[in-house]
């Protein structure tokens, strides 16, 4: 059985280590929530210049409602998951909307409870700034506190029940946002998963995994899909591609691109390449085939993938 946490060793060392993150430097919950959705899926180092210019362009959720989507989707562009810039805009309309509409005036909520009922906003999302902006005493679980709390309890897979039932005895109540970032600051820099550095950890003493952390937990098998998808690549007589707008649903939802799909008549087509893109779970194949066309649009107006981006490299070496 483990020891009790040291709460006032982990607070410490996160006072002391933190690392030195824009959104730390802010109370405010709109910028918090936009820095939490970003880190959802993208590195902290790239999320940094998207938090930048999300804040500055969109520093109230009115600002961001009163554009289009098309313009979140632009700022949005390399960061991947473009469906979380979706339901972002769709929050802040939301938010936006009258109170007799079910709406908040303008103002984003402020406990966990109504952030959960928003748009694109999750328990771990709603915890997290429910807590770090607004000081609710509400405990956060994501893969960081799940890693730690698994290696502290020396459980190989712990259920998201259990997780949740440690995340909230361990809760330090009277300052719940830094004990929040403390954890998960602990699992991005101490306790991390292929290499944690138990001689620099500060609740080493509770832990009883760390002479075999690895071990803890259990990594998840993850089955790696192939998509296999053929793109026609047209340009008009200036040079600029032929780009659509993909519709609401599938990965590269509401993007520009040239037309993309799992069949397509290249007939009058010339093959120039293949093209691989890796996602998180999937391995998308490109064959790229070349072609003309009247009018193109300037790829540097519109909202386009890594993946899109890509496809027009491979036809700029040609
Ligand atoms: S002692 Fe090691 S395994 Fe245990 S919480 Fe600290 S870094 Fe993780």
């Amino acid at each position: 059985m483990a020891t009790q946490l040291s709460q006032n060793a982990l607070l410490a060392w996160y006072a002391e280590t933190k690392r030195d993150l824009p959104w730390r430097h802010t109370s405010d919950g709109w910028k918090i929530l936009l820095s939490e959705i970003l880190l959802q899926q993208t590195q902290v180092s790239r999320g940094i210049g998207y938090w930048l210019k999300l804040v500055e362009r969109f520093p109230t959720p009115i600002s961001m409602a009163e554009a289009d989507v098309d313009e979140v989707l632009l700022l949005w562009q390399g960061a991947g998951y473009y469906s979380r810039a979706r339901r972002l805009h769709a929050l802040a309309r939301q938010v936006c909307l009258p109170l007799s509409e079910g709406g908040h005036d303008g103002v984003l909520p402020t406990t966990s409870v109504q952030l959960l009922q928003l748009p694109g906003v999750g328990p771990y999302t709603a915890a997290a700034v429910a807590s770090i902006a607004y000081g609710e005493s509400v405990a956060c679980v994501d893969g960081n506190i799940r890693r730690v709390m698994a290696r502290q309890m020396k459980l190989a897979n712990p259920a998201v029940k259990e997780v949740e039932h440690w995340a909230e005895k361990n809760l330090f109540k009277p300052d719940a946002g830094d004990w929040n970032q403390a954890v998960m600051e602990l699992g991005a820099t101490i306790c991390t998963p292929k290499r944690p550095k138990c001689d620099d950890c500060p609740i080493a003493q509770s832990c009883s995994g760390q002479h075999d952390a690895t071990a803890y937990p259990e990594p998840k098998k993850i089955k790696r899909k192939r998509l296999d998808l053929m793109c026609e690549l047209r340009y008009d007589s200036s040079g600029l591609p032929l780009l659509v707008q993909r519709g609401e649903d599938g990965i590269l939802a509401g993007l520009w691109g040239p037309n993309m799909a799992e069949k397509i008549d290249v007939q009058s087509l010339k093959f120039i390449g293949e093209v691989k893109h890796v996602l998180s779970h999937r391995d998308i194949f490109v064959q790229v085939w070349l072609g003309t066309c009247q009018q193109g649009r300037d790829p540097t107006t519109v909202a386009l993938s890594s993946l899109d981006r890509k496809i027009l490299a491979l036809a700029d070496v040609q």
